[in-house]
């Protein structure tokens, strides 16, 4: 008798609880809405560091290079490498190097970006006319127009 009398019921209580639902509305989302919050905010808030991570910016790069690499990406030239393979100089191949005597990274001086862990990163400098000058002529050795 109690279980027919239990399996009978719920249809009754389900009418309450929409009335008690209806009732006290204000109730419930309070309950909701910071769980909502708290998952959206945190998964967000995570995601913009990775990005920099290894990226290493000039701080002030030499202007002329820059739009000489610009023209040279315009003609085909996608990496630094390209330069090399349209090399057209005197002798083989070879990395200008600056008045310490270190061959000078081409990306960061041409692109003013490179990485913090680069091999030539003693040469992430700003350098003097005369290196800027020798940077153009090998620009102009790889068949890049000045
Ligand atoms: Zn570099």
């Amino acid at each position: 008798m109690e279980s027919q009398t239990y399996d009978s019921f719920p249809r009754v209580p389900d009418q309450w609880v929409e009335i008690v639902k209806a009732q006290v509305a204000e109730l419930w989302p309070v309950i909701e809405v910071p769980c909502i919050r708290g998952g959206g905010g945190g998964a967000g808030g995570g995601g913009m560091l990775p990005i920099s991570k290894n990226k290493w910016k000039h701080p002030n790069p030499n202007r002329g290079l820059l739009t000489c690499w610009k023209a040279a990406f315009a003609k085909g030239y996608k990496t630094i490498g390209d330069l090399k393979t349209h090399w057209a100089g005197s002798g083989d191949y070879s990395s200008p190097k600056d008045p310490s005597g270190n061959k000078i990274c081409l990306k960061c001086q041409l692109t003013g970006e490179c990485k913090t862990g680069c091999g030539r990163s003693n040469s992430h400098l700003v350098y003097g006319n005369d290196v800027i000058a020798k940077l153009h002529k090998h620009l102009e050795d790889c068949g890049v127009p000045n």
